[in-house]
């Protein structure tokens, strides 16, 4: 039966998550990959981003060099200025925000630099390409709290 939207919400389950993890380890990824665009597509019908915003409350993209000179000379700063301001080295060695939740997410969930956002915010969360089985462990630190991915891997593990 297929989750409410309200499920869709709520962590998944621990049986859930193994067999996501069973799928993306054993399962065939041009078989995955074919059945993707659709149900990113399908997601993206229930689960509104603007009502959820968990990932920009509680996780950072990277902020690579191409999106620091773009996002920087958007807001006609220094891309000197912008580092100092907004980010911090992380232990892999990426800019990051210096804290949650990110400092360019407004009151009502908008994000106020969106036509300039990282290359990570515009691709999460990855539900319609490759990364989504060839990180796998991303795959699953996401399902446990977006929703999109949640539908995807219900989705998927109902065919
Ligand atoms: S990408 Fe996922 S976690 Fe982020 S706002 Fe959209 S539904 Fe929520
Ligand atoms: S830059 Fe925008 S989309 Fe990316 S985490 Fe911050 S508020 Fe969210």
């Amino acid at each position: 039966m297929e989750p409410s939207i309200e499920q869709l919400y709520e962590a998944p389950t621990p049986e859930m998550l193994k067999k996501l993890q069973y799928l993306l380890k054993k399962g065939d990824p041009r078989k995955i990959m074919k059945q993707l665009p659709d149900l990113h597509d399908a997601a993206f019908e229930k689960v509104h981003c603007l009502d959820c915003a968990r990932c920009c409350k509680n996780y950072s993209p990277r902020f690579k060099t191409p999106d620091i000179k773009r996002i920087s000379k958007y807001l006609g700063l220094k891309e000197s200025v912008f580092i100092d301001t907004y980010l911090a080295l992380d232990k892999e060695g990426d800019y990051v925000v210096k804290q949650n939740p990110c400092p360019f997410l407004d009151a009502d969930n908008a994000c106020s630099i969106y036509d300039q956002r990282p290359s990570d915010c515009q691709r999460f969360p990855y539900t319609d390409e490759d990364v989504f089985f060839k990180r796998p462990a991303v795959t699953l630190k996401n399902a446990e709290f977006c929703p999109a991915v949640h539908s995807v891997m219900n989705a998927l593990l109902a065919k």
